[in-house]
C-alpha cells in the first residue's frame, strides 16, 4: 500500500518573518507536512540559523517586506532553489502598544508601512508564479487586533484591519487564476514579540480570552498548513481566528462581572 501524501508535498512557500516566533513555526510545519520553505526576514544571523535547524527544505534570503525589489530577489531565489512557487505566507510584522493621543505619525507610519504595505508588496511578488504554477495559496497574518478595537494599537490595529481587507479584496481579484487568499487571526500567543509584555505560557495565564491563557505558536501553525494545503481548496476570502475564543465574545466571568 502507498503512504497517505503529505498535505504539502510539491508545495514551496516564502514566510516572511521567518527567522523566529510565529514565522519560524510556520516554517517548520510546513515542512513536517512535506512542503519546502524561503524565509525571509530582516534578522539575517537568526534567519540564517533557523533555516540550518530546519535542513534540506529550508533556505533563508534576507528580506525587508517593505522594499519590491527584495520580494522580486526571494521569489527568484525560490524559483531557482526549488524549481516553482506555490505559496507566500505575509508574517512579518511588528507591534507598538500606545493611546491614539500619544502615538506620534512617524510611528503609526512605520507600522503601516511594515505590517501593511509590506503584505500588498507580498502578495504583488507572488502572482506571477503562482499563475505559472497553476494556482498558489497566500496567507495573511492579521490578528485578534484585525477582528475587533484593540485598545493601545493605533497603527498595529490599523494595520491588521487593513490586511483582513486586502485579503479579501485580493481572494475576489485572483480566484479565477486558482490563487486563494485567506487570513489568519492569532490571538495573545508567547512568541519574541509578546514576551516583553510580561504575558506567560500555562493554563490560567490569560483571563482575557474564554480559554484563560494565550496560545502558543505550534497551536497557530496548523491554521497555516491547512490554509497552504490543498484541503483548503474551496477557502477563499476567508479569515480564520485562532485565538481561544478571545474575539467571540466576554468570558462568562466578565459577563457576570466579576
Ligand atoms: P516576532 O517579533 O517574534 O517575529 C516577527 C518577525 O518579523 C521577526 O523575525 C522580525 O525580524 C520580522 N520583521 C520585522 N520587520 C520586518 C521587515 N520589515 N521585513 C521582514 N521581516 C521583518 O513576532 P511574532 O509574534 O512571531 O509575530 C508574527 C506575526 O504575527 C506578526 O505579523 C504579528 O503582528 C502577528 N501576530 C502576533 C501575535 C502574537 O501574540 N504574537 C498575535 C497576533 C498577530
Amino acid at each position: 500500500m502507498n503512504p497517505t501524501p503529505q498535505p504539502l508535498s510539491g508545495k514551496v512557500v516564502i514566510v516572511s518573518g521567518g527567522a523566529r516566533g510565529l514565522g519560524a513555526a510556520f516554517a517548520r510545519r510546513i515542512i513536517e507536512r512535506g512542503g519546502r520553505v524561503v524565509i525571509g526576514d530582516i534578522l539575517d544571523d537568526d534567519g540564517k540559523q533557523t533555516a540550518y535547524e530546519l535542513g534540506d527544505a529550508a533556505r533563508y534570503v534576507h528580506l525587508d517586506v517593505t522594499d519590491p525589489d527584495q520580494w522580486t530577489a526571494a521569489v527568484d531565489h525560490a524559483i531557482a532553489e526549488f524549481g516553482s512557487l506555490t505559496g507566500v505566507v505575509n508574517n512579518a510584522g511588528i507591534s507598538t502598544g500606545a493611546l491614539i493621543e500619544q502615538d506620534t505619525l512617524e510611528n503609526f507610519r512605520k507600522v503601516l508601512d511594515i505590517n501593511l504595505v509590506g503584505v500588498f508588496n507580498g502578495i504583488r511578488a507572488g502572482i506571477t508564479s503562482m499563475r505559472s504554477a497553476g494556482g498558489g495559496s497566500i496567507v495573511n497574518i492579521s490578528s485578534a487586533a484585525g477582528l475587533t478595537g484593540l485598545p493601545l494599537t493605533s497603527g498595529y490595529g490599523a494595520s491588521k484591519w487593513g490586511v483582513r481587507g486586502l485579503t479579501k479584496v485580493a481572494a475576489v481579484e485572483l480566484a479565477a487564476e486558482r490563487i486563494r487568499v485567506n487570513s489568519v487571526h492569532p490571538g495573545m500567543t508567547y512568541t519574541p514579540m509578546t514576551a516583553p509584555i510580561g504575558i506567560a505560557e500555562g493554563e490560567g495565564n490569560y483571563p482575557g480570552a474564554p480559554m484563560g491563557r494565550v496560545g502558543t505558536a505550534d497551536e497557530i501553525a496548523g491554521a497555516v498548513a491547512f490554509l497552504l494545503s490543498d484541503d483548503a481548496a474551496y477557502m477563499t476570502g476567508a479569515e480564520l481566528a485562532v485565538d481561544g475564543g478571545w474575539t467571540a465574545g466576554p468570558t462568562v466571568a466578565q459577563t457576570l462581572g466579576q
